[in-house]
C-alpha cells in the first residue's frame, strides 16, 4: 500500500501460547533449575501463561551455542554475506505473515494498544529487519595509501557473540532493532528479554528456525535482570553486550562488563526530555504532538517529552488545551476497540508513578487533572497534567514513565537552553518555532542524541538513535548502528614496491 499503513484487522480472540521455553541452538530447553515464572496481563492481572527461568547455567549453555555457531568454517561465518541478508527478509517475511498473532501478543502481555503494536511496532520490526538485510552485503572496509611499502586495507568483521538486554516497553522493537544490526554483520547472539514480556520474542525465536537461520546464531534466554541479565554482562566469553532500559541498571552493565573482559557495551538508557514550545508555534500543531510525546504508550517511552517549556505569552493557552487533550482518554483493555490509553506495565511501575504524582502535588505543582489511579483492576494511571512546575521539583527531575505531563514556563532564550541541558539525561528534545533561525541555533544548543523540530517522536529506520550524557553509548539503527557490531581490523601486507 503506498501510505504504507495496512488495513488494521480485528485482534485474535482465541490467542494460544505456544513457547514458553528456552530457545539455544534452534532447540527449546527447560531451564537448568527446573524453575519457572508467571507472565502476567497488566489490564487484568490474569497469569498468561508460565515460562521457563533462564538463570546463569542457562546463559553458559546459549553462549556456548553461539560461540560455536560463530566458529572459523562454521556455516554462519562461510556463509556469503548477501545470504545472511536473505535470511534477514525471510525473518521480516514471517513477521509480516504472523503480524496479528505477534501484534496481539504484544498488547495482550505488553499493555501496548492493539492497534499501535500491529501499526507501529510489528510494521518498525518489519522495516528493521528489511533495512538491514540490504545492509548484510554492504559492509565494506577501504584500502588505504599509508606511508612505506605495504599495502593496507581494513576489514569491517563480526564482534562475536554479542549478549542482548531487551526492556518492557517495546519488546519487538528492541528485539529486532538489535538482532537486526547483529546478524546483517555477522554476529551471533544471546538475548534476554524483559521479565514483563518474553512472548513475543519467544515467537520469534520459532521464526528464527523456520527462515532457516542455523542453529545457535540465535539463542533467547528468558529470566530476570539479576540473575540470567547479570550472567550476560559479566560472562567472560560475551564479546559485546547491548543493552536498552534504566540509568540504574545501565551503570551495573558497563560495572559488570569493566570487572570481567571489557566487552563492548552500547547503552540506550533514560531520559527527562525537554519540548520547547516558542509563542510563534502552530498552536494546534504543539499542543498535539507535545501531547502525543508524552503519553503515547502510557508515557513508557525512553525519549518522552517529560519537561515541557511553554513561553510565557501562551503558557495559559498551552496548558487549557492540554488539559482539554489529555481528558479525551477511553481507558481499559489494550485489545479493545475504542480504548486509546491501556494499562501501565505492572505494580512496581504504578507505585512508582503514584509516588511521583503524589511528591507533585505535595511540592506545589497545580494538579490540572487526573491526579490518580484508574479502574479496579490491572495497572491503569488516569492521565495526568501537571501546570506551574517548577525545575526544582521531583516531577521535573527523575523520570516518570507514565501518563504524566508537567508543564513549565519560560521568558527568556538563555536561561531556557541553560534549564533545558541542566539533567544528567540527554536522549532527546523538541522544539516548535516558525522561525527556521531559532530553530536551528536552539537544536545545535541542546545535549541530546535526537532533536525533533515541529515534530516529536519521529523515528526512521533510517536514523540514528541513543543518547548524549547518562541516557547512553553508541547509537542504534541507520548505518551508525553497524558501526557498533563490527571491528575494524586493519591489515598491512609488505610488498616490493608500492605505486600510486
Ligand atoms: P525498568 O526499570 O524500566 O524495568 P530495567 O533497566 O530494570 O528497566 O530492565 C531492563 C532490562 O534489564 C530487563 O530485561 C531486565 O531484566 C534487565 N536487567 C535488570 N537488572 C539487570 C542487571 N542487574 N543486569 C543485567 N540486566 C538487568
Amino acid at each position: 500500500m503506498s501510505s504504507g499503513m495496512p488495513d488494521i484487522p480485528a485482534p485474535l480472540t482465541n490467542l494460544k501460547t505456544q513457547y514458553t521455553k528456552i530457545f539455544i541452538n534452534n532447540e527449546w530447553h527447560a531451564s537448568v533449575s527446573g524453575k519457572k515464572f508467571a507472565v502476567i496481563n497488566p489490564a487484568t492481572e490474569e497469569v498468561i501463561c508460565h515460562v521457563e527461568e533462564g538463570d546463569k547455567e542457562d546463559v553458559d549453555k546459549a553462549v556456548k551455542a553461539a560461540r560455536q555457531a560463530f566458529q572459523i568454517g562454521s556455516p554462519w561465518r562461510t556463509m556469503d554475506a548477501s545470504e545472511r541478508g536473505q535470511l534477514l527478509y525471510k525473518l521480516a517475511d514471517l513477521m509480516e505473515r504472523d503480524r496479528l498473532l505477534l501484534a496481539t501478543m504484544e498488547a495482550m502481555n505488553g499493555g501496548k494498544l492493539f492497534t499501535n503494536a500491529y501499526l507501529m511496532d510489528l510494521g518498525a520490526c518489519i522495516k528493521t529487519l528489511r533495512y538491514y538485510a540490504g545492509w548484510a552485503d554492504k559492509i565494506q572496509g577501504r584500502t588505504i595509501p599509508a606511508d612505506g611499502n605495504i599495502f593496507t586495507y581494513t576489514r569491517h568483521e563480526p564482534i562475536g557473540v554479542c549478549g542482548q538486554i531487551i526492556p518492557w516497553n517495546f519488546p519487538l522493537v528492541m528485539l529486532i532493532w538489535k538482532i537486526g544490526t547483529a546478524l546483517s554483520c555477522g554476529n551471533t547472539v544471546v538475548v534476554k528479554p524483559a521479565e514483563q514480556t518474553p512472548l513475543t520474542a519467544l515467537h520469534v525465536a520459532s521464526l528464527i528456525k523456520e527462515a532457516g537461520f542455523p542453529p545457535g546464531v540465535v539463542n533467547i534466554v528468558p529470566g530476570y535482570g539479576p540473575t540470567a541479565g547479570a550472567a550476560i554482562s559479566s560472562h567472560m566469553d560475551v564479546d559485546k553486550v547491548a543493552f536498552t532500559g534504566s540509568t540504574e541498571v545501565g551503570k551495573l552493565i558497563k560495572e559488570a562488563a569493566g570487572k570481567s573482559n571489557l566487552k563492548r557495551v552500547t547503552l540506550e538508557l533514560g531520559g527527562k526530555s525537554p519540548c520547547i514550545v516558542f509563542a510563534d508555534a502552530d498552536l494546534d500543531s504543539a499542543v498535539e504532538c507535545a501531547h502525543q510525546g508524552l503519553f503515547y504508550h502510557q508515557g513508557q517511552c525512553c525519549s518522552a517529552a517529560t519537561r515541557l517549556f511553554v513561553e510565557e505569552s501562551i503558557y495559559d493557552e498551552f496548558v487549557r488545551r492540554s488539559v482539554e487533550r489529555a481528558k479525551k482518554y477511553v481507558l481499559g483493555n489494550p485489545l479493545t476497540p475504542g480504548v486509546n490509553q491501556g494499562p501501565q506495565i505492572d505494580k512496581e511501575q504504578h507505585n512508582k508513578i503514584l509516588d511521583l504524582i503524589e511528591s507533585g502535588k505535595k511540592e506545589g505543582a497545580k494538579l490540572e487533572c487526573g491526579g490518580g489511579p484508574w479502574g479496579n483492576k490491572g495497572y491503569f494511571i488516569q492521565p495526568t497534567v501537571f501546570s506551574n512546575v517548577t525545575d526544582d521539583m521531583r516531577i521535573a527531575k527523575e523520570e516518570i514513565f507514565g501518563p504524566v505531563q508537567q508543564i513549565m514556563k519560560f521568558k527568556s532564550l538563555d536561561d531556557l537552553i541553560k534549564r533545558a541541558n541542566n539533567t544528567h539525561y540527554g536522549l532527546a528534545a523538541g522544539i516548535f518555532t516558525k522561525d527556521l533561525d531559532k530553530a536551528i541555533t536552539v537544536s545545535s544548543a541542546l545535549q541530546a542524541g535526537s532533536v525533533w523540530v515541529n515534530c516529536y517522536l519521529m523515528g526512521a529506520v533510517q536514523s540514528p538513535f541513543g543518547g548524549f550524557k547518562m541516557s547512553g553509548n553508541g547509537r542504534e539503527m541507520g548505518e551508525y548502528g553497524l558501526h557498533e557490531y563490527t571491528e575494524v581490523k586493519t591489515v598491512t601486507v609488505n610488498i616490493s614496491q608500492k605505486n600510486s
